[in-house]
């Protein structure tokens, strides 16, 4: 068994051991373990959009909500352009990506503070971070690459849970899943000069040069802007699995090219 902070039993789920002990929740991070798929999207891809055949997708959303005992008409999934949009889904909205059309456009974060709202975010080494508010009882789920962390779509969904649903930062709890870790997150200077822009003096601190090559610590960066938003160090729970090191269980876009996709989820219950 994974401990971490974060308990993994072997099968299709990882999750947050602060969010399972609020009891306010159903979580979890999908692995790619244990699903119908086959080939380059073995097994558990639950990637929409990708090419795998849509039946042994649906077929692993059924596995994958069954693990966690969500059903899984109540999902939300939004289409993801690696911004900074957050959209406040309601009952509304359920099924929406999956099973019905989807009018959720361009949006990387889903928040929500209604009971019965599964919102579900999709990742091949992009940062997935949950958050969850067990006084106010509101939930958001994030979508963050290079360009969400650079661009601190963490801070806008921390400001949208405080400016839409009165939560305070300070009761905030975060869940940041796998994710390619600092080992292989190798970028050129390009992409380094970006994240110097927006992070100043903690990009340098958070970057090791090697060969011509910048390896950028993404989690290092995400704390960072958790905590000028006034989360407390305490509240941030992070998994410290490098997609990419650990093949068999996870899917990784940087290392296997085409692949399928992981997904985040959070209800509350
Ligand atoms: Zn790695």
């Amino acid at each position: 068994m994974y401990k971490d902070g974060f308990t993994y039993e072997g099968g299709r789920v990882l999750q947050c051991d602060a969010f399972s002990e609020t009891g306010l929740v159903k979580h979890g991070f999908s692995t790619k373990k244990k699903g119908t798929s086959t080939g380059i999207f073995s097994s558990l891809n639950l990637g929409v959009h990708t090419k795998d055949c849509r039946e042994n997708v649906e077929q692993n959303f059924s596995l994958f909500c069954e693990a966690l005992s969500i059903d899984s008409s109540h999902l939300v999934l939004s289409q993801q352009v690696h911004g900074t949009a957050i959209y406040r889904a309601g009952l509304k909205d359920c099924g929406k990506g999956l099973y019905r059309e989807s009018d959720l456009q361009e949006i990387d974060g889903l928040v929500t503070n209604e009971p019965g709202v599964a919102l579900a975010t999709f990742y091949a080494d992009c940062t997935p971070i949950l958050f969850l508010d067990p006084v106010q009882k509101v939930i958001a789920s994030v979508h963050s690459g290079w360009r969400g962390t650079v661009q601190k779509i963490a801070q806008w969904a921390v400001m949208t849970m405080m400016r839409e649903y009165g939560c305070n930062s300070e009761q905030i709890l975060v869940a940041m899943g796998p994710s390619i870790k600092q080992c292989h997150f190798e970028v050129d200077e390009d992409v380094y000069l970006e994240f110097l822009l927006h992070f100043h003096g903690m990009a340098e601190k958070s970057t090791i040069k090697k060969n011509g090559k910048y390896y950028i610590d993404t989690d290092a960066l995400n704390i960072y802007s958790l905590l000028q938003m006034g989360i407390s160090q305490e509240h941030i729970h992070t998994c410290n699995l490098c997609t990419y090191c650990n093949e068999e269980l996870f899917f990784s876009h940087r290392r296997d090219g085409e692949t399928g996709r992981m997904c985040a989820v959070i209800e509350l219950q």
